[in-house]
This record gives C-alpha cells, structure tokens and sequence, in this order.
C-alpha cells in the first residue's frame, strides 16, 4: 500500500468564527494552520478565501496572498478551491487557478443539491474550468458527490481536456448528495480507473469512521474544518487534532503518512519547485 497522503480542507465556505473560534479565515491565519497540520501529518491543504467579513470571496488577489504565505512557510501541496459558493460566474471561478497556477485545484464534475442551494456545474463550465486548469498546469481533484460523476470526469479525458492519472474525490453524507456508507466508498472506488487514486471527504459525524475506511481500503483521505467542525460529540475540534488523529490511526495501521513530496509522487504530480 501506499503511503497515506492526508488532505486538510482547513476553512470552507460556510463555517464562521461564531460557529468555531478554530476555523482561519483571513490569509495569515490560513497560512499558520497549514503549517501546523503539515507538522501533524497533512501532504496537502484544501483552501477557500473569504474577504475581509469573512465572507466567501473568489478574489484571486486574496487566494494569491494565501498561496504564497502557505508557501514561504511549507512545502505542502496547495490545492485550492474553485467551488461556487462564493460566486457561479465561471471565468471568477477560474480567476486564482489562472492567477497562481497552483498545483491542484478542485474541480466538481457535475451539478448537486447542497442544503442551501443548486451547485450548478453544465457540461460547459466543467470544461471551461478544465480547460483554465490544463492551461495553468494545474492537476484537478474530481470532486465527486453522486457516481455519474465519474463518467462525466472520464469523459473529460476523452476531449483532451484532462490527462491521466486522475485523483478523485468522493463526498459523502452531505445532505442532498450520496450517503457516508461502506457500500458507497467501495462502488466508487471500484468504478474509477486502476491509475486513479482516491480520497474520502465525509461529513460531520461520518467522517472518522470513512476515513478508518479509507485507509484499511488503500485510499486516502481528507479530513478538516470544512467537513465537520467536532472532534467528538459537543467538542469542537482544531484541523490540527483532526489530521494528527488520522495520522494516529493509519501509523496503527501501518500505512504511515506522506510527506507532501512523497504526496506529489503518489499523485503523479511534478516533483515540487518544477
Ligand atoms: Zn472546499
């Protein structure tokens, strides 16, 4: 088995300092705790911007600033955000993947019922925002909330769009989208290809236990303030505690952590500073 590559989707969209005092909102605090969730395990972080009410932003200014403070002080692997929370203009959405070329960006290759709202992503705009990513260099991370998803990223393959190996996403027990159950995580992991790797992003009180999954199942997993706010029941968690809990878990075992360049070479990503 591969080493664990470990994700940390440090803040969101939707958590506030009023529901988390944990979760960092502006660039420096973003910064500060990636660091810290690399020291506990993390190869890489999964980021949103929020301007300066904290509300959800896709400046790409605000990204460009929290990719280069991450940056100066880690090595971990940035993948950023282009989900719509912030805005449904596609090229916005596209704007920091073109501005700061990073090495991964999420990339949701379909449309699904949030609690809130329709995150409405056409064929159209998933290839246009392919398309921005294969022009900055920028692997995507197929996020992945029903299975006809699947096909629809494998068909982006088929266009030139994306190239193989992909690495995808599968989001569970978000309401409005596909349950967080053991039968679930192993239909998808068996319907992508055999280069693909894979991770599991489950919610709230699901995501322990699909990440246990996950890791006795040779996938990866991602863990964070994003996803679910406690360590256990009526205990807000840090990210930090989140990932060094993972960490814990997959050492026992025996499937240690990746260092974010042992994660790139598991993510067929270029080796860092190319
Ligand atoms: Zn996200």
């Amino acid at each position: 088995m591969d080493r664990l590559v470990i994700t940390a989707a440090l803040n969101g969209s939707m958590p506030t300092k009023e529901m988390t005092p944990h979760v960092p909102i502006g660039p420096e605090e973003i910064a500060e705790d990636a660091v810290r969730c690399c020291q506990a395990g993390a190869g890489m972080v999964h980021v949103h911007a929020r301007d300066h009410q904290g509300k959800p932003t896709l400046d790409p200014e605000i990204f460009a600033e929290i990719h280069r403070r991450i940056s100066q002080r880690s090595d971990v692997i940035v993948q950023i955000s282009t989900g719509g929370r912030a805005g449904m203009d596609t090229e916005a959405r596209a704007a920091a993947v073109r501005r700061i070329r990073p090495e991964m960006a999420s990339l949701t290759t379909g449309s699904v019922n949030f609690p809130d709202q329709v995150f409405a992503n056409s064929t159209e705009v998933i290839e246009q925002l392919a398309r921005a990513m294969q022009e900055a260099g920028t692997k995507p991370e197929m996020e992945i909330f029903e299975a006809g998803m699947i096909d629809n990223a494998l068909r982006l393959v088929d266009r030139g769009l994306v190239a193989r190996p992909l690495h995808f996403d599968f989001v569970l027990g978000l309401p409005g989208g596909q349950g967080a159950t053991a039968r679930t995580l192993i239909f998808l992991s068996e319907s992508i290809p055999a280069d693909s790797t894979w991770t599991v992003a489950a919610m709230g009180r699901w995501q322990l236990p699909m990440a246990a999954l996950a890791i006795a199942m040779d996938g990866h997993v991602r863990v964070g303030l994003e996803d679910n706010l406690y360590y256990r029941r009526g205990e807000l968690a840090t990210n930090q505690q989140l990932v060094a809990r993972i960490a814990r878990i997959a050492a026992e075992l025996d499937r240690p952590v990746a260092t974010p360049d042992e994660a790139r070479e598991i993510l067929a990503l270029p080796p860092h500073g190319d």
